[in-house]
């Protein structure tokens, strides 16, 4: 199936308008049998710099084509994802490993992503103002920036990259794109739908390969002028650092531990569903997954009661399957960190209700699947309270109070996004206005956002920028404020207006 579908053994770099072949490559394995899809280049800083001059170029003449006119590539492109939707989200199932359904939500994403942002195109509003002076006008406008570098992580292969690219391509920049090594697939397709839809040589530019190698040799290169990152807290830090000292533009997007409060006056049914499809779904690798379930005491046991029947319902498997509703974790690594922290739980006195171990029977062989896990009766300090673990486990934590169930949930050093199941009124803008997230969801899950606002977190999770909305197109863009005199004097502002 992936040979009819990749028609290629070797994906290529994309750079320059160029498909390059390297010889070193990596393969690229479907998680959810252990099977090789495809090889990817292992690229090095040599490709980095061949990619970074190239873009400088091309990037000189686009930033002259009219907005409007560079929106029409997005256009042709959304277009394009649209006809081949179907095709690109068994790709992603079979390189990502989540299921069919949600394949397609994402690549969904990405074609909203491309007609929204095209539509920037004839936007990309600044201000005009008042000036302090008589027959003197001023404005701010938006800029490009120049090369832009974007690293994306494995878990949203397609659409996190259009959160970036897409802003950045109709603002004017050069995109150089390093997709994480595990799923090349979505970026060698989305960049091949790009080329056809007539984007000019050298706008985007895919370099594939390690993070330490690609990307590390991206945040160092002098002529990129901004990195969007979005991946491991560790990563973003370390990267955060560097570009500190080169006063580079740093954009990061990292993660989460994002708790559902279940309020005793809630829908409960509404609640549970909330939980199971925000906690379990894409087996909980999420940035915006649910990890924490904070619920009043007065109905932890109704809700304990009904996750475990709705657990037990969980069909788990090959996410091309379409009966399947729970796809495997994306590899040994990542299963791994997921025992560490039942492990961990167990020891901190958890109570281990459901799953806490790998499927390895027949169906699974080959494949990295972890069983839907809910720990009960956790206290908020724990460190499975606390810490990312990226797989498919809850910890419940029961409260006394709304006031308790806020101050658990800000509680950690993340802050991607919150939800509260209520049916009270005021605890609604309360809880909209005290959950200390940059998202927050009211009666739904923890996940579900709408690229046309701001993607992003508090504390931990970032560094103050969003990606997607309106938003994202200040990571990509310099404000610029110009005055145009036409007194025909020299007016000195401040001095003048005394
Ligand atoms: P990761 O290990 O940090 O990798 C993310 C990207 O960074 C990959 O492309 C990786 O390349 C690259 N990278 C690794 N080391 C690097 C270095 N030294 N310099 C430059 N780039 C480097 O994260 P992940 O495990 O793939 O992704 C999962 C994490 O992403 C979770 O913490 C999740 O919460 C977070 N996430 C956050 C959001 C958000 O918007 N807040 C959205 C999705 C995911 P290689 O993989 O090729 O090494």
């Amino acid at each position: 199936m992936s040979k009819a579908l990749l028609k290629t053994d070797n994906l290529q770099n994309f750079i320059d308008g160029e498909w390059v072949e390297k010889h070193e490559s990596a393969p690229v394995i479907n998680p959810a049998n252990g099977k090789t899809i495809v090889d990817v280049p292992l690229s090095d800083e040599k490709d980095v710099s061949k990619a970074v001059e190239a873009a400088g170029k091309a990037q000189k003449e686009w930033a002259l084509v009219p907005a409007p006119q560079r929106a029409e590539v997005l256009f042709k492109a959304g277009q394009m994802m649209k006809e081949r939707k179907e095709r690109l989200s068994q790709l992603l199932t079979m390189e990502n490993g989540k299921v069919l359904e949600e394949a397609r939500g994402e690549v969904q994403e990405g074609i909203d992503m491309a007609f929204y942002m095209a539509g920037e195109g004839r936007r990309l509003f600044g201000h005009t103002t008042p000036a302090e002076l008589p027959n003197k006008f001023s404005m701010s406008q938006r800029a490009p920036v120049g090369v832009v570098g974007i690293i994306t992580p494995w878990n949203f292969p397609i659409a996190i990259a259009t959160w970036k690219s897409f802003p950045a391509i109709v603002a004017g920049n050069a995109v150089i794109w390093k997709p994480a090594t595990e799923t090349p697939i979505m970026a060698y397709e989305l960049a091949k739908i790009l080329e056809e839809a007539g984007l000019p040589k050298g706008i985007m530019n895919v370099v594939n390969g390690r993070g330490s190698a690609v990307g590390d040799a991206m945040v160092h290169h002098d002529d990129i002028r901004v990195i969007s990152f979005t991946g491991s807290n560790e990563t973003g830090r370390n990267i955060a650092s560097e570009c500190g000292k080169q006063l580079k533009k740093v954009s990061l997007e990292m993660g989460g531990k994002n708790a559902i409060t279940v309020m005793d006056d809630a829908d409960l049914n509404l609640a549970v569903e909330g939980i199971i499809w925000s906690a379990y779904g894409t087996s909980g690798q999420r940035c915006t997954a649910a990890s924490r379930v904070i619920v009043h005491e007065d109905v932890k046991e109704k809700v304990e009661e009904r996750l475990l029947v709705e657990i037990e319902k969980l069909a788990i498997g090959d996410g091309l399957d379409e009966s399947n509703k729970v796809g495997p974790i994306i590899n040994k690594a990542g299963l791994e960190k997921i025992e560490k922290y039942i492990q961990i739980g167990k020891e901190e006195g958890a109570k281990l209700m459901a799953g806490g171990y790998v499927l390895d029977d027949d169906k699974y062989a080959g494949g990295h699947y972890y069983a839907p896990t809910l720990f009960t009766d956790c206290t908020a300090d724990m460190r499975i309270s606390q810490e990312e673990i990226f797989g498919p486990v809850i910890s419940l934590i029961p409260v006394k109070s709304f006031e308790e169930a806020i101050d658990v949930n800000n509680g950690v050093s993340f802050g991607l996004s919150s939800s509260i199941f209520t049916t009270d009124a005021n605890r609604v803008f309360q809880a909209q206005r005290d959950l200390d997230t940059g998202i927050v969801y009211v009666n739904a899950g923890t996940t579900g956002a709408e690229i046309h606002l701001p993607f992003g977190g508090t504390k931990g999770t970032g560094n103050g920028h969003r990606d997607s909305g309106v938003q994202a197109l200040d990571v990509f863009t310099e404000w610029k404020a110009v005055y145009i005199d036409y007194s025909g004097k020299l007016q000195r502002a401040q001095i003048d207006t005394e």
